[in-house]
Formats: C-alpha cells, structure tokens, sequence
C-alpha cells in the first residue's frame, strides 16, 4: 500500500509499504478520507515540534471503512462501517488526564504522530484506540473526516462558555473559524461577528451563520459595539494565529468576556501584547485550547450524522497521495477550505 512517509521536516516520500499486520485485539481501516490541517503543515515544515518524531505519517483528521479485526470489535462496530477517528490516545494517568484534561494528556500518543496516520491506504487501529471509532454510517467520508476539527472547535466554544453567550466574535475565517461559526450557530448563539481580510471568506462565513461580516481595520470595533447595542461581544474566538486578530478587539468585548486563543501560533512569533489593567478591570478571561475530548467528538459526530451541522462544502480539493506534498501546499495557499490526500485519486 502506498503510505506517505514524513523522514525529516520538508522530507516526504510516498513509499510502498506491506498492509500493517494486526495484533490481538486490532483492526484495520481502510481510509476513505484524510484532510490536511495547518497543524499538518507546521509540521512538515519543522516549526511544530511538540509531540513530533520522526519518521511519522501524518493525517490525524480522518475517516475509514473498518475490512478487517484480530478479534472482537467493540459492541456496535462491524466489518464495513464507516468510522470517523478520535485521534488521541490519553495515558489516564499523568496530571492533566487525571484532572479531566485527557485532550492534552502530557503523554499522548496520536495517530498522524506517533500512530501512523490517515496519510496512507490502510490504518491499523491498535486494540487500545478501538474505543475511538466513531461509527458514522451513511456520513459523506469528507464530512466525517471533518468531525475532528470540528470538535476541536466545539471544545474551544466550551470553555469560552458559548453556550451562554449572546455574542461571539471570530477573527479569522478559515476553514476553523467558519467551523465556529457554524457551531456557534447550532448551539444558539444570538449574534456572531466574523472578521477576515477575503471577502470571499467572509461571504461563506455569512452563509455559515454571521450576520455581521467585517474585513479589519478601522472602525471594525465601533462597528462590532453598534451590532450589539453598544454591549460587546461575551465570547470571542481568535482562530488565527497572529497577534493583529487579537490585540485590535479587546474594545469590543463586553463586560466579563471570555477569550479563546484557539489557534496555535508560530514559534517565535506568539507575544500577544495586552493591557492587564483592561482584563482587570472588565474580568475578561483569557484561555487556550487544544484538540478536544473523545465525548465532544462523539457529540459533533452526532450533529453532522443528523445533519444539523452543515460540513460537506468545506473539503474543496483532493488530491492523490502522490501529491501530498502538492497537498500541504495548496491548503498552506489557503485558497482551499479543506484539501483532503487520497489514495484512490490519481
Ligand atoms: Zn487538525
Ligand atoms: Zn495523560
């Protein structure tokens, strides 16, 4: 099977490799589809070092049909289902999977890391990550791919507490902001403001759930105060990793708001500059987050099977694994939504 295989930063071969052999108690996917993520594209590059060795097979947003398993599969799965991948696996043990934080585990292992990813034909499942299959029959293979991401963003909405915001603001509005928005929209959020400097981006943001869309700039903030009857935003989601869409908005904040830093930054370039006097006095909270719980994957996985959240337009290309490298390009262009890496395309 053909599997591309990261050796170094910026060293790709798609190499033939046999089909993984099965230990007790695995199972074997075979990929349907695997997008690439900007995390993907750090890496390759080399500026993402955490969590990464070498060699590794990236592709931790994935979907696959289940062909075979060394054993029984868990209650609920069979040969021929179409599942979607929760990528992490917690050890359970160190001191953020004890305090109910197993999504940054300090000793994870991942598949599109340390496992083998969605980069490849085949995926072997071992025994220990078979509770996370996700089965997503009758799921378009790219919508089920999408649930990752998607939950990623769903957990960075919780711990802004979106669910009880009248107000979210998203700065940047690629493929995650337009997820926010979109779940943002399903959860019931009132008021969503969406900025991006591409129209055409915002024009799908628009269509993804915001009714106010503003390139940055000046006047955007006032802007943001009249939408929301001079209140603010409650919630606000900085889904780019620059410091441009996150400094110029603290006056659009309400009183108590709740930031995330959703995207990752580039090393070296991740000092935000803040007024501490302003959160001080306002109570602003500012978080992080970083992937997201085997329980919000499971419930996104939920909204797209019922068909409540909407993500089949945002796989925009695919292109075949011998292109991988064209893969990671094209998505870093960022004329694309998703691009997915597929095998069975030439
Ligand atoms: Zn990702
Ligand atoms: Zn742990």
């Amino acid at each position: 099977m053909k599997q591309a295989i990261l050796s170094a930063p910026m060293q790709m071969d798609i190499v033939d490799v046999p089909i993984p052999a099965l230990e007790p108690g695995d199972c074997l996917l075979r990929v349907e589809s695997a997008l690439v993520c900007g995390t993907d594209i750090r890496i390759y590059e080399g500026t993402k070092k955490k969590n990464v060795s070498y060699p590794t097979v990236m592709g931790h947003e994935f979907s696959g049909t289940i062909t075979e398993s060394n054993g029984d599969l868990p209650d609920g799965l069979a040969i021929g289902d179409l599942v979607a991948v929760y990528p992490l696996v917690p050890c359970g043990e160190c001191v953020a999977c004890t305090r109910g934080k197993a999504n940054i585990c300090r000793n994870r292992i991942a598949f599109g890391y340390q496992l083998p990813g969605g980069f490849g034909e085949y995926v072997r499942i071992p025994a220990a990550a078979l509770q996370n299959l996700v089965k997503v029959n009758g799921v378009e293979p790219n919508s089920a791919a999408v649930i990752e991401p998607m939950s990623c963003a769903y957990n960075g909405l919780k711990l802004i507490d979106a669910h009880n915001a009248k107000a979210l603001l998203v700065t940047g509005c690629g493929p995650l902001g337009l997820m926010h928005i979109r779940l943002a929209k399903a959860i019931g959020v009132e008021q969503i403001v969406a900025v991006d400097p591409s129209e055409e981006r915002l024009l799908v943001a628009a269509a993804s759930g915001a009714q106010l869309t503003l390139t940055p700039g000046d006047g955007v903030v006032s802007a943001i105060r009249d939408f929301t009857g001079d209140a603010g935003v409650d919630a606000m989601v900085v889904a780019v990793g620059r410091a441009d869409a996150f400094e110029p908005y603290l006056g659009a904040l309400a009183p108590g708001a709740k930031v995330n830093l959703f995207a990752g930054f580039p090393t070296g370039n991740d000092t935000l500059q803040v007024s501490a006097n302003e959160v001080h006095y306002n109570e602003y909270s500012l978080v992080g987050s970083s992937s997201c719980h085997l329980s919000d994957f499971q419930y996104v996985a939920s909204l797209v099977a019922d068909g409540t959240l909407k993500v089949d337009d945002l796989v925009t290309t695919t292109l075949s694994i011998d292109d991988t490298v064209g893969a990671l390009e094209a998505a870093k262009a960022g004329r694309d939504l998703r691009v997915g890496v597929s095998a069975r395309v030439s």
